[in-house]
């Protein structure tokens, strides 16, 4: 098959080059100005497309099993490939049993069973509750399976918990010794916990409903601060934690979903080698927002204060941000709007609209160079989940993962269009520039927009359940 006459985004460049993609057995074989079709050979016509690498959304809960009610992989993979990624890495902690033990992964993949349209990657979990028992067993022989590990400072989950400061150095420690990152959710529990009683007493003392105020202040900018500083503490070379002089850990530590920019710049001051990720809804929003959106808006972390976003943008831009990710976490509305700002579920439908808001608000605004589009929204994620070999660009010997985009497309986000098992989404309404028009995922098309109309968004998935394929480290 040949991919002809598209502007192709190649590693590392700033400009869009016309070639032609051969691709055979899934892989691309061949990037050329001109290919000639051999007789009988596929050919795909992409004049005045953009092709790009599929991207990659290295941070998606699609609560398989334990959760379906919120996601599953068939509707969170048809979301996915529907704006363009080819990739995505599932969260150990949304579903039940969750991924602590080789034993619960298998339970995960069995009860998933073959229906991702998209390839996928797990992450495994270390939940306060296994702490004590068995930390090193469970991740040493969880690692062949996972690309990374998952933990929290702070959990409103009683199915995963977490971890003390000295579960996180002890995790982070076994995760580079197994050669995985250790990924941190960081809000400190000791701010966090306290400030929320504070906040509810407040506003029932007051006799008055919470509000979104009460939210966001009850999770502000310095408890990031404080559990990111609290990692790289343990991580720095020669902490003695539990006794033992060790090396510098900075490298294996990653934090999730960061929404402040000032974490962003202390990590990149003292975490040398650390790495973090953000994600639209805090390049796009401020807690300004939460008035005309309310819990639709809602995550955690809250987005922040106004200014926030734009030195996000800039620190994506220079890679003090190493990649975007979704945080894909859906809800049905009951869930959603619960009637408290305490209890309506945190989490949003991301995983569709990540590229998308990339590729409109990123790169077509100046925010984002063609590479820096590149590295943040594929480039960077592979190399840091150990995918590279097959993932993350446009390259002879690389999966054919493609993202075909008409940049003089436009593209009106509605929840009920993005084939989630969510529908209620911050990005409501909101129109991008450009349309992803077509997904490929090694080589076969998954996401054809031609096919879709309004009344079935899903008949643009014109692959069987069961295409995407497990990915593990190295590509073994
Ligand atoms: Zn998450």
């Amino acid at each position: 098959m040949i991919i002809q006459h598209g502007a192709c985004a190649l590693p590392g460049a700033d400009e869009f080059r016309r070639l032609d993609i051969r691709v055979v057995d899934g892989r691309i074989v061949a990037l050329e100005p001109a290919l000639e079709p051999e007789a009988g050979e596929e050919t795909i016509d992409a004049a005045g497309l953009q092709v790009f690498p599929g991207a990659i959304d290295p941070h998606v809960h699609f609560d398989e099993p334990g959760f379906t009610q919120r996601e599953d992989f068939l509707h969170g993979s048809m979301a996915a490939a529907r704006g363009g990624v080819t990739t995505v890495i599932d969260m150990p902690c949304t579903s039940l049993p969750p991924v602590t033990s080789l034993a619960k992964l298998r339970i995960k993949l069995a009860a998933m069973g073959q229906r991702s349209v998209v390839d996928f990657g797990l992450f495994g979990g270390v939940s306060g509750h296994r702490i004590e028992e068995a930390l090193e067993r469970d991740m040493a022989e969880l690692a062949p399976e996972v690309l990374g590990f998952k933990c929290y400072l702070i959990s409103g989950m009683d199915s995963f918990t977490a971890v003390d400061h000295f579960g996180l150095a002890r995790a982070l420690n076994t995760a580079a010794r197994l050669g995985r990152p250790l990924l941190l959710h960081a809000e400190d529990p000791s701010y966090v916990n306290a400030a929320t009683v504070a906040c509810k007493a407040r506003s029932v003392s007051g006799g008055q409903t919470a509000t979104w105020d009460d939210y966001v202040e009850s999770r502000p900018m310095g408890a990031e601060l404080a559990a990111i500083a609290a990692a790289i503490s343990y991580a720095r070379p020669g902490s003695r934690n539990g006794g033992q002089v060790q090396a510098d850990l900075r490298p294996w530590l990653h934090i999730v979903h960061v929404g402040t920019a000032d974490a962003v710049e202390l990590l990149a001051g003292f975490g040398q080698g650390a790495s973090c990720e953000t994600c639209p809804q805090y390049l796009v929003f401020s807690r300004d927002d939460f008035v005309t959106l309310g819990s639709a808006l809602k995550t955690a972390p809250p987005v922040k204060e106004a200014g926030n976003a734009e030195r996000l943008w800039q620190q994506l831009a220079d890679g003090r941000i190493a990649f975007a990710a979704s945080d894909h976490a859906p809800a049905p509305a009951a869930e959603k709007n619960s009637g408290s700002v305490w209890t309506d579920y945190g989490g949003i439908p991301g995983s569709g609209t990540l590229f998308p808001l990339l590729y409109s608000e990123g790169f077509r605004r100046g925010r984002l160079g063609l590479s820096a589009l590149l590295r943040a929204s594929c480039g960077a994620a592979a190399a840091r989940y150990g995918l590279v070999s097959a993932k993350g660009s446009l390259a002879v010997g690389k999966d054919a993962d493609l993202a075909l985009v008409d940049p003089a497309a436009t593209r009106t986000v509605r929840g009920d269009a993005l084939l989630s098992k969510g529908t209620i989404t911050p990005f409501e309404g909101m129109t991008l520039a450009g349309d992803v028009v077509l997904t490929m995922v090694r080589g076969r098309t998954v996401w054809d927009g031609q096919r879709a109309t309004d009344e079935r968004p899903d008949a643009g998935i014109v692959v069987a359940p069961g295409w995407g394929k497990q990915l593990r480290w190295g590509n073994l």
